[in-house]
C-alpha cells in the first residue's frame, strides 16, 4: 500500500446524493441514535457521575472480557492514554512500521510521555514476523530504552489478524515480561468477518482501545478497556490530556445504540466492499485487493491515481489515496453508491 492521505478533503461537489468512500468516520447519527442521545440521562462525568456513561463502560467491558472500561473522546486519545499508562519516559514499545499508534497519531507517545517507538516490518496481512518481535525486545543495559510493551492492530488496513498469529505474539511479549495492548479501531469488523466473539479477539491483551466513531456508526467516542487498575491509572491520563468530559452521556448513549444496532449490520458493510472490489476487478491499469472487511485497496498503474480521485469526486465520489486508492464502506452507502462508485472507475479506466 501506498500512503493514504488521512482527512485528505475535497471542495468538489457534484450535484446529487455524494457517495463518501473516503473513510467509516464519515457517517452521520441517524434519526433512531439521535433520538437515543436526547434521552439520555446525563451527569458530570469528571465527577464520574454520569449513569450512561457507567452503562457503555460497563457494557464494553463484558464485551471484550475486560474488568474495566473508559470513554474516551477518539482512538487516538485511548491510545495515547494506554501508552502513557503502560510506559514511562525511557520505557520502549514495539508496534509495526505502519501501525495506527505510531505512524497516524502524531508521535503522541514520544512528543507527551518520553517513550521511544521501535518499528517493526509489518507483512501484507499486518502481522510482523515473531523473530523480529523478538529481536527487538532490548536486554536490560543502560544502553537501550526499557522495553515494555507489544501493540498490536486488528483489523489492520481491514485485515483481520490471524488468530493463532495473535495469541503466539501475545505469549511471546508476555513470555518476555512485555505488556500487550491491541489497537482495535475496528475490532467488532473483525468480530463480524471471522465470526469470533469480540472477547476472543481481545484474549492475550491487557488493554484494548476500540472505536465506536467508525462503522458503528456514533459520531465521536472510543473506549479503553482492560484491568481495573490499570484503567484508574490511565484516569488520570485522560485528564491530564484533556479528554474529562462533562455530560458526556449524551455521547455514550449515541455509543450503546451502535452496540446495540450497528454490530451485525458491519456484514453489509463488509458485502458492499466485495461487491466494490468485484465491480473493479479486471479493469485495465487497476489491481485490486480483496477486502476481508470494509476497506478496498486498489492501485492504478502509472500517475493516474491523483487524476482518477478528481474524475471521481467530479461524480460525486470521495475517496483517499495516491496510488493505492482507499475506498471505505460504511453505513451511509447503499448498493446504488457502490455502483455509482464503480461506474465512475470503469468511466475513467476505459475511456
Ligand atoms: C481511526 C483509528 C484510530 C484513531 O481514532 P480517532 O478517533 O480518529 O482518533 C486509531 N487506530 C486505528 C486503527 C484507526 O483506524
Amino acid at each position: 500500500m501506498s500512503s493514504v492521505a488521512y482527512g485528505s478533503g475535497t471542495n468538489t461537489r457534484a450535484a446529487g446524493p455524494v457517495v463518501d468512500l473516503r473513510s467509516d468516520t464519515v457517517t452521520r447519527p441517524t434519526a433512531a441514535m439521535r433520538a437515543a442521545m436526547a434521552a439520555a440521562e446525563v451527569g458530570d462525568d469528571v465527577f464520574d457521575d454520569d449513569p450512561t456513561v457507567h452503562a457503555l463502560q460497563a457494557r464494553i467491558a463484558g464485551l471484550l472480557g475486560k474488568e474495566a472500561a473508559l470513554f474516551m473522546p477518539s482512538g487516538t486519545a485511548s491510545n495515547l492514554c494506554a501508552l502513557l499508562t503502560h510506559g514511562t519516559r525511557g520505557d520502549e514499545y514495539l508496534v509495526g512500521q505502519l501501525a495506527h499508534c505510531y505512524r497516524y497519531e502524531g508521535g503522541g507517545g514520544a512528543v507527551l510521555g518520553g517513550l521511544q517507538p521501535q518499528p517493526i516490518a509489518m507483512r501484507p496481512d499486518g502481522t510482523m514476523d515473531l523473530a523480529d518481535i523478538a529481536a527487538a525486545i532490548k536486554p536490560d543495559d543502560e544502553h537501550f530504552a526499557r522495553t515494555r510493551l507489544l501493540c498490536l492492530e486488528n483489523t489492520w488496513n481491514g485485515n483481520v489478524l490471524p488468530a493463532g498469529y495473535v495469541a503466539e505474539a501475545t505469549a511471546l511479549a508476555h513470555g518476555r515480561g512485555l505488556a500487550t495492548h491491541l489497537d482495535g479501531a475496528r475490532l467488532f469488523n473483525a468480530a463480524v468477518a471471522s465470526g469470533a466473539a469480540p472477547a476472543d479477539l481481545a484474549r492475550g491483551f491487557d488493554t484494548v482501545s476500540v472505536c465506536f466513531s467508525k462503522g458503528l456508526g456514533a459520531p465521536v467516542g472510543s473506549a479503553l478497556v482492560g484491568p481495573a487498575d490499570f484503567i484508574a491509572r490511565a484516569r488520570r491520563w485522560r485528564k491530564v490530556t484533556g479528554g474529562g468530559m462533562r455530560q458526556v452521556g449524551l455521547l455514550a448513549a449515541a455509543a450503546l445504540h451502535a452496540l446495540d444496532h450497528h454490530v451485525d449490520r458491519l456484514a453489509d458493510d463488509h458485502a458492499r466492499a466485495r461487491r466494490l472490489a468485484d465491480g473493479l476487478s479486471g479493469l485495465p491499469g487497476l489491481t485490486v485487493t480483496p477486502p476481508q472487511t470494509n476497506i478496498v485497496f486498489a492501485s492504478v498503474s502509472g500517475d493516474r491515481g491523483p487524476a482518477l480521485l478528481a474524475h471521481l469526486a467530479a461524480r460525486g465520489v470521495l475517496a483517499t489515496g495516491l496510488i493505492g486508492l482507499r475506498f471505505v464502506t460504511h453505513l451511509d452507502v447503499d448498493d446504488a453508491g457502490i455502483d455509482r462508485a464503480v461506474a465512475a472507475v470503469r468511466e475513467f479506466l476505459l475511456s
